[in-house]
């Protein structure tokens, strides 16, 4: 027997670890084995040995890290074998192909949620309830105060800002995977019309198209010539493009950004954007609460975000809870 813990999963340098699988979940440096969860660029990095996901996250890996990676992926709830422990990936609902991982090693289940959201999202497949006895949760939005809208609400008010000023060209910025497809697929449910998008943006979205995504039209702004004034137009772009010499040919643009963190006022102040939308790839306060009772678990670990409140608020119902130190990002600033 290799191992008297009965913990699973735990904290190292190189990130969270399976000694019974001997793997890694989504390492923050090179390691033999990972075990990747999405490819946002803070869950999914360069340099190790072996990867393992599920197979919707292999474009977005294969784009990102290179189309020679050393990728073996799996369907959603297929079981594998890893050292002593099966293993298998299930959706998340936070981005195209993000997956938790379940671990199993003799009678106890193990899950790790990587970034998650219950919100119903058409450009990837929704969060599956996984039962378990040690939950690993994020906390990215942990704080009661973050509560979201549904997507086709938030859509509308974007719809209606875009629709209310058809003298100016429209800059929406949001991060360049996930929530611009994720806004492409909202929107279709509101207009056919093409929409613009940064050249950031562009590999990405094809990825979607090719996985079955049903978003609107998009044409690459660089392919139109430096006249088109993009008048009355929506144009998406990453944040980064935010004031750069990029936005000079949009002439009085009105600009806006659309992130979870637009909740609270004084961010979209801060960072330049006449307008915010909140729309959140993560789980709010009511969604994280909801997940860790619906997964029965009875020891919760927390990583990335606000972990006090809801750690305190978790131990007043009984429950043991830990935390995991990671060195996962607030939210990707993707590009
Ligand atoms: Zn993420
Ligand atoms: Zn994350």
């Amino acid at each position: 027997m290799k191992s008297k813990s009965t913990e699973l999963v735990r904290a190292t340098n190189e990130g969270l670890y399976c000694e019974q699988g001997d793997f890694y979940i989504d390492p923050w440096r090179p390691v033999s084995r990972a075990l990747i969860t999405h490819a946002h660029s803070d869950h999914a990095r360069w340099g190790s040995g072996e990867y393992h996901a599920n197979v919707k996250c292999a474009p977005l890996l294969n784009l990102r890290l290179g189309a020679d990676l050393p990728l073996k992926t799996y369907k959603a709830g297929e079981k594998f074998k890893m050292g002593d422990t099966w293993v298998s990936f299930h959706p998340a609902g936070h981005i195209l192909g993000s997956s938790q991982v379940r671990i199993e090693y003799q009678n106890k289940v193990w899950v790790a949620s990587g970034d998650y959201k219950r919100t119903p999202d058409p450009s990837c497949d929704p969060f599956e309830v996984v039962p378990c006895d040690t939950f690993i949760s994020e906390a990215t939005f942990a704080l009661p105060v973050y509560k979201w809208d549904p997507g086709e609400v938030t859509a509308a008010k974007i719809f209606e800002w875009w629709q209310s000023d058809q003298d100016r060209p429209s800059l929406l910025f949001c991060y360049a995977l996930g929530k611009a497809q994720r806004i492409l697929a909202e929107l279709s449910r509101l207009t056919d019309r093409t929409i613009y998008i940064h050249g950031a943006v562009e590999t990405l979205t094809q990825i979607y198209r090719d996985a079955g995504i049903k978003m609107l039209p998009t044409s690459l702004v660089q392919n139109h010539e430096k006249g088109y004034g993009f008048k009355g137009d929506l144009i998406l772009a990453p944040p980064s493009a935010h004031r750069s010499p990029w936005m000079k040919r949009f002439k009085d643009p009105q600009t806006a950004f659309a992130s979870g963190w637009m909740l609270v006022r004084g961010t979209r102040r801060r960072k330049g954007y006449e307008r915010g939308f909140a729309l959140s790839d993560h789980a709010d306060w009511n969604e994280l609460n909801q997940t860790i009772t619906e997964t029965d678990a009875s020891t919760i670990y927390l990583t990335h975000g606000r972990t006090d409140v809801l750690q305190k608020y978790l131990q007043e119902q009984g429950k043991e809870v830990k935390l995991f130190h990671t060195e996962y990002e607030a939210e990707e600033e993707a590009s």
